[in-house]
């Protein structure tokens, strides 16, 4: 009770600041944030009612609205469904599409580079069971949708090969929901790092997330802005506060739309 109460309060104060404010910042991952999770995840459509309320946000204009997933980035595109283009940071934060079309990759040493190929190569030929993801800048290893025994069994074959790569100068070990990902170059908390940077962190800010790879945007917004938790059971989280979804979050959407709707009203009514 004392939780819901809290975040309640932390949530009304937060959207009092947007009165005399300009641009709002609204960061948001894909993947059980805005979408349930699905094993085959070209079918990861968002929650319904979800895509709608995006839609009328960005039909606002007020909010600057940016997507950050571990996706490549044009994945989440078609599955939005959003009808105006979107500025999507795709890989955890090393690819930027932006609304036109362009995109940019951080580059990956070559080095690093050969480590991955190598990877790349064996994993091909042998994934263990579960679903190998190659990334131009990662191997991720997948085992959503599999029984509870043959998921430790892939888990254990994958960190046995990911963790001591993991100790090599420019490789990191990034642990998701049901999956391990070996990777180089900016992580999420990078991304909203970033993004701060070059928007400036002038108006409300606020990212939503899922994963324990958003617990690094979380702590990059730290002091900053508000960081939200999106899941169905709470756990220890650096966000400032928990919603269950679907229905917290299409609440939180839809106080968004009002704030800024409310916004532009104090500033016709002070001119
Ligand atoms: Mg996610």
């Amino acid at each position: 009770m004392g939780l819901a109460h809290e975040a309640a309060e932390r949530l009304e104060a937060f959207f009092r600041g947007f009165a005399g404010s300009t641009a709002p910042l609204l960061l948001l991952d894909y993947d059980g944030t805005l979408a349930p999770f699905r094993v085959d995840r070209f079918k990861a459509k968002p929650w319904a009612g979800v895509s709608e309320l995006l839609n009328r946000i960005q039909g606002q204009t007020k909010t600057q609205m940016v997507f950050i997933t571990g996706r490549p980035a044009a994945e989440i595109l078609p599955l939005l469904g959003l009808d105006a283009p979107v500025e999507v940071w795709g890989l955890h934060g090393t690819e930027r599409l932006y609304p036109d079309g362009s995109r940019e990759l951080e580059p990956v040493p070559a080095a690093v580079r050969k480590v991955l190929d190598d990877l790349r190569e064996q994993l091909n030929r042998d994934s263990f069971g579960g679903l190998f993801e190659d990334k131009d800048n990662a191997a991720v290893m997948h085992w959503r949708g599999v029984s509870a025994a043959r998921a430790k069994q892939i888990e254990q074959r994958t960190r046995k090969l990911f963790e001591p790569l993991a100790r090599l100068d420019g490789l990191v070990l990034l642990e998701f929901s049901a999956g391990l990902e070996l990777r180089a170059g900016r992580d999420k908390g990078g991304a909203v790092e970033a993004i701060l940077k070059e928007k400036g962190a002038i108006g409300p800010a606020a990212y939503l997330g899922d994963d324990f790879t958003d617990e690094a945007a979380f702590e990059a917004l730290q002091g900053r802005g508000l960081s939200v938790l999106v899941r169905r059971e709470w756990r220890e989280t650096a966000a400032d506060v928990w919603l269950r979804p679907p229905a917290e979050l299409k609440k939180f959407l839809t106080q968004w739309l009002e704030a800024c709707r409310m916004q532009g009203q104090s500033r016709l009514s002070s001119s």
